[in-house]
């Protein structure tokens, strides 16, 4: 099989790459062709996995085409940006139909949940690596940035924290779980769900925002510095699942929470006012506030700073590219 038959079959053939809103020509030309809509601006993002860095490999193929995709959307949720479409950069040491099958229909499912048109890409021979570059439209003004959080803003995530951290155990078989406990957190690895219409939720609210790809403290210590504010978590107030809690126990998890990364839920700073209205409606979770200063900082039930948690999980919070 070609390059363009490889192309073809799996690729332009899919769903996800048939006409789109906001996609005024496709796969097949040197270039694609978007729509964006005056006073709106183009949010573009780029995410690459090389295999044995950012995924077990072997991997089901299946699972990996609907990581890549969530991860890389996750990136357009955390800007406040609607999504348009994607590019995909597959660089592959052979062309295994099976193997290409799968991936391309795990990738489609997840771009046609997302709302995501595959729109061109590139590929090449090589070890395998999979890059991803996204495009969404967000009106000019709105975007999410990192850098407004101001003093008083209360500190949000979108969900409980730590489950694919704690999910990587079960899929490099370093720790067995009862299928109860390790469905839900495999499926929060394998299938992140990036947070698109909560971005949407919260234009013209949060103050800075960002998703968590390295873990909270550190993906934190973005918002921190760039709006030149501390924030302050509130150690009991970070979510865990009740998996996770039970696969770990409560300080394994909290240290996941903290330190471990690839969940892909939001974290924001809010000013308070905009809290009622967004709670009715999404499942966030206040961890803390803004204040005055510098850095991230942990506090106890008393109030106390503490030193995070992660001595045995650092190798889940050592920083990936
Ligand atoms: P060029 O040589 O002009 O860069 P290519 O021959 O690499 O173009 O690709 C031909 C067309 O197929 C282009 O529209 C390109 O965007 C698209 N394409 C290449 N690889 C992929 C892929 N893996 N998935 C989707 N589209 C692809
Ligand atoms: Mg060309």
């Amino acid at each position: 099989m070609g390059e363009f038959e490889l192309i073809r079959r799996y690729f332009a053939a899919a769903a996800c790459a048939q006409a789109a809103p906001g996609v005024a020509l496709g796969i097949g030309d040197d270039c694609a062709l978007l729509e964006v809509p005056a006073g709106e601006r183009l949010a573009i993002s780029t995410d690459t996995m090389v295999a044995g860095v950012h995924f077990p490999a072997p991997c089901d193929p299946f699972l990996l085409g609907q990581r890549a995709l969530a991860a890389a959307a996750s990136d357009l949720a955390a800007m406040g940006a609607t999504p348009l479409g994607f590019t995909l950069a597959l660089t592959l040491p052979a062309a295994d139909p099976a193997w290409l099958a799968a991936f391309a229909r795990g990738l489609d499912h997840k771009a046609r949940e997302c709302g995501l048109a595959l729109i061109g890409g590139d590929t090449t021979r090589g070890p395998l690596c999979i890059s991803l570059s996204v495009f969404g439209r967000v009106p000019a003004g709105l975007a999410l940035c990192r850098n407004g959080a101001r003093p008083g803003d209360l500190l949000c995530v979108g969900g409980p924290l730590g489950d694919a951290a704690g999910a990587l155990e079960l899929v490099l078989d370093r720790r067995q779980a009862p299928a109860e406990v390790a469905s839900p957190l495999l499926a929060r690895y394998w299938s992140p769900r990036p947070q698109l219409s909560l971005g949407v939720a919260l234009r013209g609210r949060a103050s800075a925002a960002l998703d968590i790809s390295d873990g909270l403290l550190a993906d934190c210590g973005h918002i921190a510095s760039a709006s030149g504010v501390a924030l302050c978590i509130e150690r009991r107030r970070v979510p865990l699942s009740v998996p996770l809690r039970r696969l770990l126990g409560e300080e394994a998890a909290l240290a996941c929470a903290l330190g471990g990364g690839d969940d892909y839920l939001l974290a924001f700073t809010l000013p308070p006012r905009f809290l009622a209205a967004l709670q009715a409606e999404w499942p966030l979770r206040v961890i803390g506030r803004v204040e005055a200063g510098t850095g991230v900082h942990l506090l106890d039930d008393a109030g106390r700073e503490v030193a995070p948690p992660v001595g045995g999980y650092q190798h889940f919070g050592s920083p990936r590219d």
